[in-house]
């Protein structure tokens, strides 16, 4: 047989659980609780904002680091949602928060580099930072608040720490780093010269009534944050694949040269559109109401079902705990019966976990859907579970 000798990071991994667990309601026509997306269209205005650009405005290549409008816009938003003092010349529109991510890593990580990440994390952290040629060093967090421990990282850093990757808010846990934790982060990547990669593709869907406020304001963090944002979830609109990266304009400068050659550049008029809508609050602010309002329809139906609900502050997401509800399977071995038994999709949080030790009786469950098919998935689930 031949040996292609294809790269093993690839060749020997599965497809991600979002896109198994997706696959499989597809073809069994199962309710998708399990990856984040809205089930409605974007808000009409973005659509309506789309489709002039697209009949109206250029669909050939924009400039790589994005169309002003949209870097002017991600700046502005920004400035009025978070109070950053940002301008264009620090904004690097991508294909998606995980290009961004992507860029970030291959801008930043060398041959032999760690970085630290925090599980559990987004599956796509790991084997970029692989790719990369960098080690990632794993530092758990415990259920059931998910907190940064000042000794846990203090013990995974060594001379060969080169940055960090934080998710604020985190999914799958629909946490929120306090303010002193931040401090706490900012405080050692700081002490040890750390580049701090910070995905915060959730930072409008938070529920605390607290406004976001980005690791890259802390004290010392201006110049070594990287700032990733994504408008496919700030407009419930995740097949745009349009993000962006912030940071230092020096630090942009680089980045936009891992982006040049990844994607080079993002569609035109879905760039202009989403810089329409971050200009418009009554867009976001009526996503966030419909969110919470759907939030509420899953969390209250899944504990009238008798299922304990952990507790979370941002996301599209809701977890409940298996044992604690009276459920003696684990997590991947529920979402794989859920789904062809129930008819429900699920995301079993060990997937999110790389090696042992991590929580493996903990389900997330996608609450942005409209409230007949969060109602129908309750009753499925509530009947499946009383079978089992
Ligand atoms: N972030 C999405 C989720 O958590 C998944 C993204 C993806 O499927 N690549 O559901």
């Amino acid at each position: 047989m031949t040996d292609l000798r294809l790269n093993p990071i690839y060749a020997e991994m599965p497809v991600t659980v979002f896109e198994h667990m997706s696959g499989l309601a597809r073809s069994l026509g199962a309710i998708n609780l399990g990856q984040g997306f809205p089930d409605t269209p974007p808000p009409p205005a973005l659509t309506a904002a789309a489709i002039r650009a697209m009949e109206t405005r250029s669909q050939q290549y924009p400039p790589s680091m994005g169309v002003p409008e949209l870097r002017d816009a991600v700046a502005a938003y920004y400035g009025r949602t978070q109070g950053l003092a940002l301008t264009r010349e620090q904004v690097v529109v991508t294909s998606g928060a995980t290009e961004a991510i992507a860029a970030a890593i291959l801008a930043v990580v060398g041959a032999g580099d760690e970085v630290l990440l925090f599980s559990p994390a987004y599956d796509a952290y790991a084997p970029l930072v692989r790719r990369a040629g960098g080690v990632p060093v794993f530092i758990p967090l415990s259920p059931p608040d998910w907190r940064y421990d000042e000794a846990r990282i203090r013990a995974a850093i060594s001379p060969r720490t080169r940055a960090l990757i934080l998710n604020d808010p985190l999914n799958p846990t629909g946490s929120v780093a306090s303010p002193e934790e931040l401090a706490l982060l900012a405080r050692i990547a700081c002490e040890h010269d750390l580049v701090a990669i910070c995905d915060e593709v959730w930072e409008a869907v938070r529920f605390d009534g607290l406004a976001h406020r980005s690791l890259l304001a802390e004290p010392g963090m201006a110049e070594r944050a990287i700032k990733i944002g994504s408008a496919g979830k700030i407009f419930g609109a995740t097949g745009w694949k349009v993000g962006w990266m912030v940071g230092d304009a020096a630090l942009t400068t680089v980045l936009a040269k891992a982006h040049q050659f990844l994607t080079f550049t993002t569609p035109p008029m879905l760039q202009w559109a989403a810089a329409e809508g971050l200009a418009d609050p009554a867009i976001t602010d009526a996503l966030h109401a419909e969110w919470s309002a759907s939030r509420g329809v899953l969390i209250e139906g899944l504990s009238a079902a008798g299922f304990a609900v952990l507790a979370n502050k941002a996301t599209w997401f809701a977890c409940i705990d298996l044992p604690a509800s009276g459920i003696a399977i684990d997590d991947r071995t529920f979402s794989e019966r859920a789904v062809r038994e129930a008819g429900v999709a699920s995301i079993p949080l060990s997937a999110l976990w790389e090696g042992d030790g991590g929580p493996t009786t903990i389900l997330r469950l996608c609450h942005c859907k409209p409230p007949a098919m969060l109602e129908d998935a309750l009753a499925r689930l509530s009947a499946w579970r009383a079978s089992l």
